[in-house]
C-alpha cells in the first residue's frame, strides 16, 4: 500500500464515475473542485459521482482575493499588442476592482506567467495593457500582479454561494486560495459559520509566505500553490520555501498539499518528464502528505495514466522518506505519545500502529514521524476518517467504539476481521483512556494479535 496520498483535480476529463472509478483504482486518494472553472451544477454533478465511487475526501477550492480574467471569448493575443481589460464585464475584464491600486508601468501576468503584459495606460475604468509575448487569454485565466498588496475583498458572491454548497453536501475541506493572512482565514471561518470540514491555506503570494505561522494556527492543512507562488515570488525561491513550509506542518502535524506542475507533460503525453519524476519524488523526500494533479486530472488527455504514475513514484520513493521532526517543547499529552511512539518504533520489532482517535489529531502527530509502520487510524467520525485519508501513511478505518467496554479488544477483533490485522502481527494501540480532555491520547499498549484475541477468550 502506498503512504503518499494523490489529490485529483476533477473537471471535464474525470467527471464521469468510469474516470473516477479507474483513477482510484490507480491511487487516487482525494479530489479538488477548482471553482475558478464550472458551476454549481457541474460541481454537484462531481461531488455526486465521487460519493458514488469512493469514501474520500472532497476539496472545495474558492478563489478568495485571487484575481482572474473574464473573457467572452478566446483571443489570441501578439507581442507588440494593445489590450484592453476593464472591471465591468466588458469584452475582458478582470474579476475584481484594483483600478485604484495600479499605475502605469507596473507588471500584470497572466495564466501563471504564460503571458506578461505592462500597464501603459489607465483611460476611464480600464487598463490599456501592452502585450509582451505572444498567446492566448481565455475566460478563467489567473492573474498575478507581483509585489503589490492590493485590498480586494477576502471573499466574492461567488465563494460565499459555494460556501453554502460546501456546507450542505458537507464536504469534508474548504481551501481558499491567495490566503494572505490570519483575517483572511477569520473572515471564511465568520462566513462559513456551521461549516464542519477543515480548512485549507493555499499559500500563493509573498504575503501568504510571511505570515504563514498566523495562517498555519487557524487550519487544518496547507497547500503550497506553485502555480501562483512561482510568479508571485521569484521563481527560484519556490523549492526552499516549499521544504521550509513542509517543515513548519510537519513539525505541527498539519496536512500539508504539494500542487501544480507535478507532471504537466502528461496533459498532452503518455509519460511524463525526468524532472518531473524527480519533482514529485522529491517533494516527498521534503515530507509532503499529498501531492496535487491539476490540469493533467482535469483537461488533460491521461489523467488515469497520470494517478498511475504519481503511484509508481510515490511507491519507490517513500521507503527511503525520514522525519524532519524536531523534538520542541510540550505541547499536549498526544505531542508527547506521539514521540513515544516514534522510540517504540525504532526500539522493537513492531508491524503496525493503530490509533484511536476521535478528531484525528493524534494519527496526524504519529504519522509527522514519518514511522515505518502503518498507522491504522480508527474512529468513530466518518468526516474524520475521509479527512484522514490525506495523511501520509495513514490508513483510516471508521469504527464507532464509543460504547465498546473494551475498546482496544473490540477494535482488535473488527480490524482482524477486516483483514487489516493479521493474528500473527505484534500491534502498538494507542488512545485516550479515562480522560475527556482534547489531544490527551494517554495510553500505548503493545500486543501480539493472537495472544490479545486468546487472553479474551478465556
Ligand atoms: P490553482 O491553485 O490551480 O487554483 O491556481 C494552485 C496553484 O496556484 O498552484
Ligand atoms: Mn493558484
Amino acid at each position: 500500500m502506498k503512504k503518499t496520498k494523490i489529490i485529483c483535480t476533477i473537471g471535464p476529463a474525470s467527471l464521469s464515475k468510469e474516470v473516477l472509478e479507474e483513477m482510484y483504482r490507480a491511487g487516487m486518494n482525494g479530489v479538488r473542485i477548482n471553482t475558478a472553472y464550472g458551476d454549481l451544477d457541474q460541481y454537484k454533478t462531481i461531488v455526486d459521482n465521487v460519493r458514488e465511487t469512493a469514501d474520500i475526501p472532497i476539496i472545495v477550492d474558492i478563489k478568495g482575493p485571487e484575481i482572474r480574467l473574464r473573457a467572452e471569448r478566446r483571443v489570441i493575443i501578439q507581442k507588440g499588442e494593445v489590450i484592453e481589460v476593464g472591471f465591468n464585464r466588458e469584452e475582458i475584464s478582470f474579476n475584481h476592482d484594483f483600478y485604484d491600486e495600479v499605475s502605469v508601468g507596473d507588471d500584470i501576468y497572466i495564466d501563471n506567467g504564460r503571458i506578461r503584459t505592462r500597464i501603459l495606460e489607465k483611460v476611464g475604468g480600464t487598463l490599456r495593457l501592452l502585450v509582451m509575448n505572444d498567446g492566448e487569454i481565455d475566460d478563467g485565466k489567473g492573474v498575478n500582479i507581483p509585489n503589490k498588496q492590493l485590498s480586494v475583498p477576502s471573499l466574492s458572491k461567488k465563494d460565499l454561494e459555494i460556501i453554502e454548497f460546501a456546507k450542505e453536501y458537507d464536504v469534508e475541506f474548504i481551501a481558499l486560495s491567495f490566503t494572505r493572512n490570519a483575517q483572511d482565514v477569520e473572515n471564511l471561518k465568520a462566513e462559513a459559520d456551521g461549516y464542519k470540514g477543515g480548512l485549507i491555506a493555499k499559500i500563493e503570494n509573498l504575503e501568504g509566505v510571511k505570515n504563514f505561522r498566523e495562517i498555519l494556527d487557524r487550519v487544518e492543512g496547507i497547500m503550497i500553490a506553485r502555480g501562483d507562488l512561482g510568479v508571485e515570488i521569484e521563481l527560484e525561491r519556490v523549492p526552499l520555501v516549499q521544504k521550509s513550509l513542509i517543515r513548519l506542518c510537519n513539525q505541527r502535524g498539519k496536512t500539508v498539499v504539494t500542487a501544480t506542475d507535478m507532471l504537466e507533460s502528461m496533459m498532452y503525453s503518455p509519460t511524463p518528464t525526468r524532472a518531473e519524476v524527480s519533482d514529485v519524488a522529491n517533494a516527498i523526500l521534503d515530507g509532503t502528505d499529498a501531492v496535487m494533479l491539476s490540469g493533467e486530472t482535469s483537461i488533460g488527455k491521461y489523467p488515469v495514466k497520470s494517478v498511475s504514475m504519481m503511484s509508481r513514484i510515490a511507491k519507490d520513493v517513500e521507503v527511503a522518506v525520514k522525519s524532519h521532526v524536531e523534538d520542541g517543547r510540550f505541547i499536549n499529552i498526544s505531542d508527547t505519545v506521539s514521540k513515544a511512539i516514534r522510540n517504540v518504533c525504532q526500539n522493537m520489532p513492531l508491524d503496525k500502529v493503530v490509533t484511536l482517535t476521535r478528531s484525528g489529531y493524534t494519527a496526524k502527530m504519529i504519522a509527522r514521524f514519518r514511522i515505518p509502520q502503518p498507522i491504522i487510524a480508527v474512529t468513530p467520525e466518518e468526516r474524520v476518517k475521509r479527512q484522514l485519508e490525506l495523511v501520509f501513511g495513514v490508513y483510516p478505518v471508521h469504527i464507532d467504539y464509543r460504547n465498546e467496554k473494551d475498546r482496544i479488544l473490540a477494535v482488535a477483533r473488527m480490524l482482524h476481521s477486516m483483514n487489516l490485522i493479521d493474528e500473527e502481527d505484534t500491534v502498538l494501540f494507542t488512545a485516550a483512556f479515562r480522560t475527556v480532555l482534547k489531544h490527551a491520547s494517554n495510553l500505548i499498549e503493545i500486543h501480539t494479535i493472537k495472544e490479545l484475541m486468546n487472553l479474551a477468550v478465556r
